[in-house]
């Protein structure tokens, strides 16, 4: 509680010292950041870049490390992160963005986030089984998470737009110190133009953007209607269904739970193409297994059968974030679950 504190102080200094940087020798203030914090290890890889521990004043944090080449996905995660109303316990929390750094001659941008040690949910599942109320805690912090995200919000001076993800998977999701989750990674998230429905952005994003392994099958077949926004938030769904069903594969119960394998292991291989993917899944109508010992056991069969109605093949027929969401609640608030859930 005391360290929580403490980062909570150190996030603060760090912003009033950026808010300083508006004024005078702005690149002077900024370098002072940048220069205070020490890179510790190198803790994570990505498509753009690579993400370090960090220490600034004595607090971890982590630092996001793009290439001047990746300019323009460091700008669009930074105006994610920026969003008005973003602000989640499930939704990582972004520190500051608006850094660079200039170590003997190469230039670098620098995103700095509050680093969560227990790594991402893929590194977790693969060295971890869950018990249930466990599963269903990381579950529930998820989708609040996604529920936050996809919800246009609008109150009295400020709104917030809908946001899609659309990179939805077990490496963009870290596991925090409490055992709930956050979501991070929104390079290729995009917001809803609160006018239109449509996509704020101007050229709809390309469709073949994102995991091969978590396409939905409309992004697969190019059937999706790419100037749709609720097209790219039925596709997170999709994604979320292989996340659910790797979070259930780990679950303890009736014995030894399943080795963590990645959504379609024994159907693609390590780094799949859009047409392998696409015999899979499309053609081939291809979901992850299930297990029967999934429906003898009451939380996890619910799990299970919210988890088929987000993998349909129709988009339009997959639930949507804010009903999983209630019925979750309900499983938790049910008082033969409540016990174990506090
Ligand atoms: P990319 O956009 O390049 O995919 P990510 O933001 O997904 O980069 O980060 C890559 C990996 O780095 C994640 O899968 C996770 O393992 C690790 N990581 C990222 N941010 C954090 C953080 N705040 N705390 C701990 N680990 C992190
Ligand atoms: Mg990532
Ligand atoms: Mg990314």
């Amino acid at each position: 509680m005391l360290r929580r504190k403490k980062m909570m102080v150190a996030v603060d200094d760090i912003k009033s010292l950026e808010a300083s940087s508006g004024h005078g020798d702005s690149k002077m203030e900024q370098k002072t950041i940048v220069d205070e914090i020490r890179r510790v290890k190198h803790i994570g890889n990505g498509r753009f870049g690579r993400v370090w521990l960090g220490e600034w004043r004595g607090e971890k944090v982590a630092v996001k490390v793009f290439e001047t080449k990746d300019t323009e996905s460091w700008e669009h995660e930074q105006k994610i992160y920026h969003t008005k109303m973003l602000h989640h316990e499930n939704i990582l929390n972004c520190v500051t963005c608006s850094m660079w750094s200039s170590l003997s001659s190469h230039t670098e941008l620098w995103m700095i986030l509050e680093y969560h040690e227990n790594g991402s949910l893929y590194d977790y599942l693969t060295n971890h089984t869950l018990s249930t109320p466990e599963a269903l805690r990381f579950l529930t912090s998820i989708i609040s998470g996604l529920c936050h995200l996809h919800t246009e919000i609008r109150a009295d001076n400020e709104s917030k737009p809908g946001i899609a993800h659309r990179d939805l998977k077990s490496k963009n999701i870290l596991v925090k110190r409490d055992m709930t989750c956050c979501l991070a990674d929104f390079g290729l998230a995009i917001c809803q133009d609160l006018t239109r429905q449509s996509c704020v952005e101007k050229i709809p994003p390309h469709p073949h953007q994102g995991t091969k392994r978590y396409m939905a099958p409309e992004i697969l077949d190019g059937s999706i209607n790419g100037s749709s926004f609720s097209a790219y938030k039925q596709a997170d769904m999709y994604a979320l269904s292989l996340v659910m069903w790797e979070i259930l594969q780990r679950c303890e119960i009736e014995g030894k739970p399943l080795e963590y394998t990645v959504p379609y292991q024994a159907h693609v291989p390590h780094d799949p193409s859009v047409e392998e993917m696409k015999v899979v899944v499309v053609l081939r109508e291809i979901r992850p297994e299930l297990e029967e010992r999934w429906n003898r056991n009451e939380v996890l069969a619910i799990i299970s059968s919210q988890m088929q109605e987000c993998w349909r093949a129709n988009p339009h027929a997959r639930l949507t974030i804010a009903r999983v969401k209630k019925s979750l609640q309900q499983l938790t608030q049910a008082p033969h679950n409540k016990d174990d859930w506090m």
